[in-house]
């Protein structure tokens, strides 16, 4: 084995030698990419990596705000880059969570990830109401029906925005971006949405 090999820290999803936080191979697998366009709620959507137990175990880190340096490993992975035209917004954070993590981490993550993409950052766009009942058994019709009317597009963005990416860490269902994305839909040009990490089906 090589010395280099051999001071390398592990691929956090395969433990092989890897300087990187993913190893080269395990990066392509978890690539996804742009999408096709979905119904009208918006023109484009990106999902960057495959949700994996490495990336479960990134985002608690960065999540919770015990690691923030763990930022810093998202350079490696050669983010999807978009045009400068577009400015970032966050999707709303379940209040929740945010009571018991003490802070909106909904906001600290978009920002971040908008430093990232090198555009500018809105803020959260949204205002939420607490869910009555977990999410976890429902299905994506039952999951939009629940959320909707718990959803507000905040005052100050009710104005012409423009070209807005909608940022969100993890997809599964998507019903959560649909239902953002309606709301936004009056007051933006085009809407990009952009999500680090997507759950595919054969992982659920
Ligand atoms: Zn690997």
């Amino acid at each position: 084995m090589r010395l280099a090999n051999l001071l390398a820290p592990a691929c956090q999803e395969c433990q092989a030698p890897s300087w990187k936080l993913f190893c080269h191979s395990c990066q392509e697998k978890m690539k996804i990419g742009e999408q096709s366009s979905v119904a009208v709620n918006w023109e484009k959507i990106v999902l960057e990596f495959n949700y994996t137990k490495a990336a479960e175990n990134w985002l608690h880190d960065i999540k919770m705000n015990r690691r923030p340096e763990r930022w810093r490993e998202l350079k490696d992975l050669q983010l999807t880059q978009f045009p400068n035209r577009f400015q970032v917004l966050s999707v709303s954070s379940d209040p929740l969570q945010m009571k018991k993590r003490l802070f909106d981490s909904s906001e600290s993550f978009g920002q971040s990830l908008a430093e990232h993409l090198n555009l500018p950052y809105l803020g959260v766009g949204f205002n939420r109401g607490p869910y009555l009942s977990p999410q976890k058994r429902l299905r994506r019709e039952e999951r939009e029906i629940s959320l909707a009317p718990l959803l507000s597009l905040k005052p100050e963005f009710q104005r012409p925005l423009g070209s807005v990416l909608l940022v969100d860490d993890v997809m599964t269902t998507g019903a959560t971006i649909k239902t953002h994305a309606q709301l936004l839909r009056p007051f933006c040009k085009e809407i990009w949405i952009y999500c680090l990490f997507h759950v595919s089906r054969r992982l659920e």
